[in-house]
């Protein structure tokens, strides 16, 4: 996948975030593993003037978190990387996936359709009512004030039956492109992270995770994953 096609998928998802040129691109992703605070960097300079790099727990005074722990930058950002190999799809199983995902949508618009034909129906009645309420009022039959309400009722009735129609439309293709986007991203993700400058990487950690959890153990790590990410990699 190109750079463009990778940023093309993602600034669909971007929420107005500003970024700050000197924010480290992990900060927002991860976490401290014990207290589920935000980690922050933190410069420490050795007396030769050499500058070492931390993320440390964002504890406020107040709080006492039991993770007091300073993990090295480099290793936080080779931790992250690593997990992108986890969550990875090589093509085969990236088709896979596809599939079974594809068929819960198709179900899922056999229901949709079922109602959008209801909907087409209702509408067609609503559309009668009113050419019959427009005949009995011209022919004198009901006064005026009822027309009217008459009418207001049937307008209202119709306006919601496109706005659900309108809903369940854009839901489908919704659904649809957000899937192939998240399985474009998913594939050969470890390949497409590492060789990703870093704003694309930032960009790619806030569209797949939720949250990256560490602790100083090379065990403690928990990664919660955004939708449909979440379901993609957890085929139930
Ligand atoms: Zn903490």
């Amino acid at each position: 996948m190109t750079w463009s096609t990778v940023q093309d998928i993602l600034t669909s998802r971007r929420n107005g975030e500003r970024s700050r040129e000197h924010d480290h691109y992990l900060k927002g992703t991860v976490f401290c593993v014990e207290c589920g605070r935000r980690l922050i960097v933190q410069h420490t300079r050795t007396k030769a003037g050499r500058v070492y790099e931390y993320f440390v727990c964002h504890r406020s005074r107040d709080t006492v978190c039991p993770q007091r722990k300073a993990l090295p930058i480099a290793q936080v950002e080779q931790r992250v990387a690593d997990l992108y190999r986890t969550i990875e799809l090589n093509p085969a199983q990236r088709e896979r996936i596809e599939q079974i995902v594809l068929v819960k949508l198709h179900r899922q618009q056999a229901v949709n359709d079922e109602r959008l034909t209801q909907i087409a129906v209702e509408a067609q009645t609503i559309d009668a009512n009113q050419a019959k309420l427009l005949e009995a009022y011209y022919a004198g039959a009901i006064p005026r004030e009822l027309f009217l309400t008459h009418q207001r009722r049937l307008n209202a009735e119709q306006a919601n039956l496109v706005r659900e129609k309108a809903k369940m439309e854009s839901n489908n293709a919704d659904i649809r492109q957000r899937l192939c986007d998240a399985l474009d991203l998913l594939q050969d993700a470890h390949a497409t992270y590492t060789d990703a400058p870093v704003t694309v990487r930032k960009q790619l950690n806030r569209a797949i995770f939720a949250g990256i959890f560490l602790g100083p153990d090379p065990t403690q790590i928990r990664a919660e994953l955004n939708e449909p990410f979440a379901s993609i990699t957890q085929p139930g």
